[in-house]
């Protein structure tokens, strides 16, 4: 098929039709989506109509880079480059129909199967009459076409509404929901490669993103920060913007070390990090926290490692790979672009001072009680890592 000649797109999006009075809303967060992923493309035309979106491109849009993008917002079910038809009279649109076959289908030896929507209800047709006519017109203009209603090698698909559309192709879309139509939630991004996965997965849900890492340097390198800032950069690309907040915790960690029995440091830790990630979740207008654990892949994340961490928070912590295994959540990485990033081998906070044998069914009172050998001095330490935080932007079109 001759792409190129394509100058246009139809958007389907399932879930959000199904929103009733809310739809408009969930609509126009889709529109916003496409019109702020494509402006950086070029100049493009999106509107919407009776449940559809249209996509309408630039002279000298680039095709692959238009279908890359779209495939990345989530909300759209499938799309479809398309022909547009200014006029819906009959006598023209016919020969129309046709000159698309005769364009995109230099082989006319194909079975073929015509598909009609009418979303204009008072067209004088019905959509089996207009499947009949066009084809009975393509067979007649292309003797070498048939029709094959089971199992036909295209689908000509003609919609009416205000204009007409004609397509063949549909290509499948990211799914899920617009970002914006769900709030915001603070994902704990460390460079590993599970929790950039439990972002794009809350993301898809249509909750825009911002992000807490906790850096260790030294210990931790500048080029372990920069892949995290990497990983973000990527995630962007369909969360939308991010901004990450780089919080110091070397202090922190050494002061546990230093204080507390080694085996348990690890949950030590992961308390002291969610804590502050939802403090700065808080000042951020955060609903959520969102970590990339699943049950019982490390010491730290059994069910009584994950219940004695999740015992400092107040908010709901999402963690949406709990039940995946690690071999589907690479999958995802490998798809959403960023498994060779995370497998990149620079250390992490978690993993410097680890104890040989860690805590695997850690007691919440046994917890409390070593945590607070570190009441007293700890808060200072705490607040001046939130007040030193360096915020960096993610992704096009952060707000500062
Ligand atoms: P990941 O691949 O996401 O690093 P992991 O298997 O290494 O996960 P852990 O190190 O136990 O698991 O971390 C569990 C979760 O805690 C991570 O998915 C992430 O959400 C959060 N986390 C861990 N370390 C950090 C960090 N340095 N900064 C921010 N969040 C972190
Ligand atoms: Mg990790």
């Amino acid at each position: 098929m001759k792409e190129n000649k394509y100058r246009a797109f139809l958007i389907k999006y399932a879930e959000i039709g199904l929103k009733g009075k809310n739809r408009r809303f969930f609509e126009d967060c889709l529109v916003t989506q496409i019109r702020t992923r494509l402006e950086l493309l070029g100049e493009y035309l999106v509107t919407k109509e009776q449940g559809r979106v249209f996509v309408e491109c630039p002279e000298d849009f680039d095709y692959e880079d238009t279908v890359a993008a779209l495939k990345t917002v989530f909300g759209i079910a499938s799309f479809s480059p398309v022909v547009i038809i200014d006029t819906i009279a009959w006598d023209t649109l016919l020969p129309v129909v046709g000159n698309y076959v005769d364009t995109f289908f230099p082989e006319k030896n194909f079975s073929f199967k015509v598909e009609c929507k009418r979303g204009n209800k008072d067209y004088f047709m019905t959509s089996p009459q207009i499947c009949v006519e066009v084809g009975a017109y393509l067979l007649k203009r292309f003797p070498e076409l048939r029709v094959d209603v089971h199992c036909p090698q295209h689908y000509i698909t003609v919609e009416v509404r205000n204009r007409a559309y004609v397509y063949s192709e549909v290509i499948a879309g990211p799914g899920g929901m617009p970002v914006g139509s769900s709030g915001k939630a603070m994902l704990l991004l460390s460079g590993g490669i599970d929790s950039p996965v439990a972002g794009y997965m809350i993301s898809k849900r249509g909750v825009s993103l911002d992000a807490v890492y906790f850096h260790a340097p030294p210990y931790t390198s500048e080029r372990a920060k920069q892949k995290v800032v990497d990983l973000a950069e990527i995630i962007s690309a369909y969360t939308g913007p991010i901004r990450l907040h780089v919080v110091n915790f070397t202090d922190i960690q050494m002061y546990i070390y230093e204080t507390c029995p080694h085996e348990e440091l690890t949950i030590l830790m992961r308390r002291y990090m969610m804590r502050i990630a939802e403090t700065i979740a808080k000042e951020t207008a955060c609903l959520a926290l969102v970590t990339g654990e699943s049950i019982g892949q490390v010491a730290s994340q059994t069910m009584q490692s994950l219940q004695a961490t999740n015992a400092v928070c107040t908010m709901p912590v999402f963690r949406p790979l709990i039940g995946f295994d690690k071999q589907e959540i690479v999958e995802i990485s490998e798809k959403i672009g960023t498994y060779e990033t995370s497998i990149l081998p620079y250390e992490d906070c978690c993993t410097i001072f680890v104890a040989k044998h860690p805590v695997t069914k850690p007691s919440i009172r046994v917890i409390e009680r070593s945590e607070k050998l570190l009441f007293g001095k700890i808060e200072e330490m705490v607040d001046k890592a939130l007040q030193t935080r360096e915020v960096i932007s993610v992704g096009n079109k952060t707000p500062e």
